[in-house]
């Protein structure tokens, strides 16, 4: 790619597009009008709600660009596009499945057993099996090919040994897909061969969970230790030896979505709802401001599905989007919260205090978590062949 080339095509919505986006929206109004869920900052990564996830199941809006067969909708990707940017955009409880829906239930299509796709497949698509990402350890985070967890060869399948961490949601999943060493060593030439990904039952033995709380007080992340964990031959995923090329190519699927830059445009709604029909001039500059970055953002993101859709891999563009959006997300907060300053109140039963107590605290975690924006710099200049 030539520098200066970045491409961003222009997506308009199709009147299909903007009846399911009126959908989801309706769907979305009525279940707040009725506390079906409360708004939530960073609902992607930190709203929890079993019970909403099987609503957005029995929806049909999971799983949703799978074959039937697996218990998808054979959808397009621009129409999962407009369910899950209505959902983030307001502030919908949606991480118990994100990671399955976005990533894992991916995975296991393309590098899973047939068994596997017949068995989990749909039971992701029900909002009813969630997953966990394994790839950061104690000391290997940014530099992810150094990882140590081994995979050793047994009869019948492979034992398991090491420390994942940072691992969201590990404590109410059902499976992690693990990226581990079967092969290779941690040197800086050999690093990337060796590595493999497997699936792992967490509830299987030799594994222990712990619970890692964030400064916001969040029951998030964990530590997940693996001492002889056993798992049979099947949870290879994909080919021995092939885990750097397959976990490259599901960082693609976790960096490119629009949850990137729409973790707190709720707090940005709430603020406007706020201020009413007749701001101030201070009041308008800085909504008007916020809500043009916020279109020029999605502009680029929908650019970056319109590439995926079109079976191209846009590593450059979603790695700008990641970078504009997370710090985006991060200027926003502290935008309202000048204009409009609150008590930083968590409980608060007042939507715009409480999303924008909780968006300050989580917000600084977006540009580290799915990897820094430093990295994604680097990737981008590597690409333009700029080092
Ligand atoms: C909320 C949250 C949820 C997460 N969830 C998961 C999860 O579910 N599963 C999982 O596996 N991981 C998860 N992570 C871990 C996350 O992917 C890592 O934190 C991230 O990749 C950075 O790794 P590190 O923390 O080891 O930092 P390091 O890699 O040690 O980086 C430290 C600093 O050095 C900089 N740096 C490092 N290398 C370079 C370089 N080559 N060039 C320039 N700067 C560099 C970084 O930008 C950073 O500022 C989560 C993290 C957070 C915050």
């Amino acid at each position: 790619m030539a520098a200066g080339s970045f491409r961003f095509p222009r997506i308009d919505f199709s009147p299909e597009l903007k009846a399911l986006q009126q959908e989801v929206r309706d769907f979305l109004a009525s279940e707040r009008a009725s506390g079906g869920y409360t708004p939530v900052a960073d609902g992607w990564a930190f709203g929890v709600d079993l019970e909403f996830s099987r609503k957005l199941g029995q929806r049909g809006w999971l799983g949703m660009t799978w074959p039937k067969k697996y218990g998808g909708h054979e959808r397009s990707s621009m129409e999962r596009y407009v369910v899950t940017e209505e959902l983030l955009a307001a502030g919908a409880p949606v991480s118990a499945h994100w990671v399955a829906d976005r990533q894992s239930g991916p995975m296991l299509l393309k590098n899973g057993t047939e068994q596997q796709k017949q068995e989990i497949l749909p039971r992701i698509a029900a909002g009813e099996c969630f997953f966990a990402i394994g790839m950061s350890e104690p000391d290997s985070g940014s530099d992810l090919a150094s990882l140590r967890t081994t995979a050793t060869k047994v009869d019948g399948g492979w034992k398991i040994n090491g420390r994942k961490i940072w691992s969201s949601g590990a404590h109410f999943c059902h499976y992690m897909i693990a990226t581990v060493r079967t092969g290779g060593t941690r040197d800086e030439k050999n690093r990337h061969e060796g590595l493999s990904q497997f699936l792992i039952d967490l509830k299987g033995p030799g594994i222990q969970i712990r619970g890692i709380k964030n400064m916001a007080g969040d029951e998030h992340f964990n530590e997940t230790v693996f001492d002889d964990a056993f798992v049979s031959d099947d949870c290879l995923l994909g080919k021995e030896g092939e885990g750097w090329h397959q976990v490259t190519s599901e960082l693609g699927l976790e960096r490119s979505g629009p949850e990137r830059f729409l973790s707190s445009a709720i707090t940005l709604t709430e603020a406007m709802r706020r201020i009413g029909d007749n701001p101030d001039s201070r009041e308008a500059e800085t909504i008007g401001k916020n809500v043009a970055r916020l279109k020029a953002m999605r502009r680029m993101s929908l650019g970056v599905s319109a590439l995926l859709q079109g079976g191209e891999s846009p590593v450059v563009e979603a790695a700008l989007v990641k970078d504009l959006g997370t710090k985006f997300e991060s200027t926003l907060l502290n935008d309202v919260r000048q204009l409009i300053p609150t008590e930083a109140i968590g409980q608060s039963t007042d939507d715009y205090a409480r999303t924008l107590s909780e968006g300050l605290l989580r917000v600084p975690s977006s540009t580290i978590r799915g990897g820094t924006n430093e990295v994604l710099r680097g990737i981008v200049a590597r690409q333009l062949g700029l080092r």
